[in-house]
């Protein structure tokens, strides 16, 4: 059981109210936490402190803010089981997984301690002998993030690492499913160094209201959120008021081409681990599979096969490889989508059902890994986010035909596709409307990549050298010599 409150100018306090909220384990339903349930009156709070403790930390020098990340990455690094059995705790993905993510969520960090040495600027050549002209790349200033739950740690270091480098000062408002992890990682920037002020975290049930609050303060330069299509809009529009800088990381419906060249078992494998990794919660994760026409039988054959050999349950058991569902409204979205699915004609060919527990919360959820084939356009699988742990299979007859399902949806994040013959591979990469597509690669995500997306998947880039652009302002001096 670990309790937190607020982390507000260097120090750890309850929220004025008093109030708190309870965490739970999706797998147990047992309370794991209780953290501090933020107000209007802690977030401007938090606001006060990023605000007063931005001139200091952009005024630090590059190699001071970097020796500081680089501490949080070692100590991440150092804390890496305990964060990962935290992480697992309270989001249910199998220990192995969370372990990857914590590592991959240091990786932002490590990155960005480098990074935060590399923001260059330029000299323009004037258009008068005694001017100078230069250009200077300056922190945005206030940056407020805000996080889901499916990723715990990678969402927030992926925002704040490139920030911090910038020069920017944060304000983290993690999903309320997820806050621990969030807590603990906020106690190991403490520890590195971070002086108070510049790393902020809200907790809250009231979402709308911390958002709100952040979104109407002109001190706040920048949002940076993860989470749906739905509130990324919302935001967005709130946004507009006070012209913020936005950065949206949204939904996705990633397509997984499969052609006729392709080695049937290894793109099996592939699916597998873009579909099921953390039960099929991520953004990335595939949601739609075509295959050609010539080998869909055999594909299927070879998907379930592997999706019927995975363990269900307590991502804390070994062996485990599907954990929870996040809660009922989970369980019973991936449940509505195979039921839509089964009644206008899909065949199941495993799984198909919700495994439900009784849980100290109530119940606790649970859903088989699943291959669906037969799957027609018509059928909630194939336009809405599952979110579960689902692969709906279809085939087409030619590329041109493959390319133009691919591309038929409003989202544009991660397309997939597996073949061995090269010239289709660039082909085909280039005609997907995607920002991310991964060639023979089930699990393209790294630190170092531009991450993001196209159409309604978001706006702006996070990772590698393009997503610290995302926390800069450039600013011309014209120079007269006198
Ligand atoms: P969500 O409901 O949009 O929540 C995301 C965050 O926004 C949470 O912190 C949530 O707080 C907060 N929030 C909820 N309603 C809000 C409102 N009206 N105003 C302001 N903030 C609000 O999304 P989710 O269900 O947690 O996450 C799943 C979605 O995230 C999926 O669509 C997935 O594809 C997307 N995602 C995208 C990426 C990417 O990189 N593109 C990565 C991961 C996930 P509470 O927790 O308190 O509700």
């Amino acid at each position: 059981m670990r309790r937190y409150g607020l982390y507000v100018d260097g120090q750890w306090t309850p929220a004025g109210s008093g109030k708190t909220f309870e965490v739970y384990n999706p797998a147990t339903g047992d309370v794991v936490g209780e953290v501090a349930d933020a107000s209007k009156e802690d977030v401007l709070r938090a606001v006060d402190a990023a605000h007063r403790a931005f001139p200091g930390w952009a005024a630090k020098t590059a190699k001071e803010r970097s020796e500081i990340l680089r501490r949080a990455y070692d100590l991440m690094v150092a804390n890496l089981d305990e964060l990962a059995v935290i992480m697992t705790t309270e989001q249910g993905k199998p220990l192995a997984e969370a372990k990857g993510e914590i590592q991959y969520a240091a990786d932002f960090v490590l990155w960005y301690s480098e990074e935060a040495k590399r923001v260059y600027g330029e000299t323009i050549p004037a258009s008068f002998p005694h001017k100078r002209i230069l250009v200077l790349r300056q922190p945005v200033g206030v940056v407020a993030a805000i996080t889901p739950w499916n990723f715990p740690a990678a969402m927030i270091t992926r925002k704040i690492a490139p920030a911090l480098a910038a020069g920017c000062t944060v304000i983290v408002k993690p999903a309320k499913q997820t806050p621990l992890t969030a807590c603990r990682l906020v106690e190991i920037f403490e520890e590195a160094g971070m002086p108070p002020g510049v790393v902020n975290l809200i907790t809250g049930s009231r979402a709308a209201e911390i958002a709100d609050t952040m979104l109407a303060d002109e001190r706040v330069r920048k949002i940076t959120f993860t989470g749906s299509t739905e509130v990324g809009k919302q935001l967005m529009r709130k946004a507009a008021d006070t012209v913020k800088h936005i950065s949206l990381e949204l939904g996705g419906h990633a397509p997984f081409l499969v052609f006729e060249d392709a080695d049937i078992d290894a793109a099996a494998r592939e699916v597998a681990a873009s579909k099921f990794r953390n039960a099929g919660q991520t953004c990335v994760c595939t949601n739609r599979v075509y295959v050609h026409e010539s080998i869909a039988e055999p594909f299927a054959e070879a998907l379930a096969k592997r999706a019927a050999s995975m363990k269900v349950g307590n991502g804390l058991e070994e062996g485990v490889v599907i954990g929870p569902l996040i809660d009922r409204q989970a369980a019973e979205k991936v449940e509505e989508h195979v039921r839509d699915a089964v009644q206008k004609g899909a065949r199941v060919v495993t799984g198909g059902h919700r495994l439900s527990r009784a849980g100290t919360k109530g119940e606790v959820h649970f859903f088989e890994p699943t291959v669906l084939l037969d799957v027609s356009d018509d059928m909630l699988v194939l336009y809405e986010e599952t979110f579960g742990p689902v692969a709906p299979v279809q085939t087409f007859r030619d590329d041109e035909e493959a390319v133009r399902k691919a591309n038929d949806t409003r989202y544009g994040l991660a397309a997939y596709l597996f073949t061995r013959d090269l010239s289709r591979a660039v082909r085909v990469a280039e005609s997907l409307e995607y920002g991310i597509v991964g060639i023979n690669d089930g699990l393209p995500s790294v630190a170092q990549a531009p991450f993001g997306g196209f159409k309604e998947s978001g706006l702006g880039r996070e990772g590698g050298r393009h997503g610290i652009e995302e926390f800069l302002e450039i600013k011309y001096v014209s120079l007269a010599l006198v």
